[in-house]
C-alpha cells in the first residue's frame, strides 16, 4: 500500500477544454459529450476529434496529475491517428499511459459549463460511460454562467476537470 503521507505518492491534476457549437446538418454525427451521444441536439461540437469537452478535460487532468504533459503533446492535432477519435477512446489511451508511468487513478471529477445539452437527466449515464473508460470513479456535474461569456451566449461548451492519481510502489522482490 502506498501511504498518503508519502511525498509525491498522491498527485492532482487539472484540465480544461472548450469546443465551438456549430449547427448540425443531417449528415453530421450527433453531438458527443461526456461519453454520450446527444442525437436530439440541433447543434454539435466542432473539433479535430469528436470534440467531447468533458472527456478531453479529464484527459488533461489525468496527464497533468501524472506529469505527462497535456492532450496536445500526447495526441497532437497533426497526428492523423487521432482525427475523429472518440473522447472515451482518448480517455482510455490516456489512462493506459498514466498507468505505464507508474500511477493508479484514484478518481476524476468533471464539470461541464454550458447551456445545452441538459446534462442532469443523463448525469448517471455520463458518469457510467466515463468511469468505464477510466476504470475508476468519474463524477460529472454541470453548470451555466448566467448568460455570460462564450458558454452563456451558446457559442461553445466548456469543461473543467480534476484528477487524482496515486503512485504505485514497485513490485516486491520474491
Ligand atoms: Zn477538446
Amino acid at each position: 500500500m502506498t501511504h498518503p503521507s508519502f511525498p509525491g505518492a498522491v498527485r492532482t491534476g487539472i484540465g480544461t477544454d472548450v469546443h465551438r457549437l456549430v449547427p448540425r446538418s443531417d449528415d453530421d454525427p450527433p453531438m458527443q459529450l461526456a461519453g454520450l451521444s446527444w442525437p436530439e441536439e440541433q447543434q454539435r461540437l466542432e473539433g479535430h476529434s469528436d470534440a467531447d469537452v468533458a472527456a478531453h478535460a479529464a484527459c488533461d487532468a489525468l496527464l497533468a496529475a501524472a506529469g505527462l504533459g497535456d492532450l496536445g503533446s500526447n495526441f497532437g492535432t497533426a497526428d492523423p491517428a487521432w482525427a475523429g477519435a472518440a473522447g472515451v477512446a482518448l480517455l482510455g489511451e490516456t489512462v493506459r499511459r498514466v498507468r505505464a508511468a507508474g500511477f493508479a487513478v484514484g478518481n476524476v471529477s468533471v464539470q461541464v459549463v454550458g447551456n445545452r445539452p441538459r446534462l442532469g437527466a443523463r448525469r448517471t449515464d455520463a458518469e457510467a460511460a466515463l468511469s468505464a473508460a477510466v476504470g475508476a470513479p468519474v463524477s460529472v456535474s454541470a453548470t451555466t454562467t448566467d448568460g455570460l461569456g462564450l458558454t452563456g451566449r451558446g457559442e461553445g461548451v466548456a469543461a473543467i476537470a480534476t484528477a487524482l492519481v496515486v503512485r504505485q510502489e514497485p513490485e516486491e522482490a520474491p
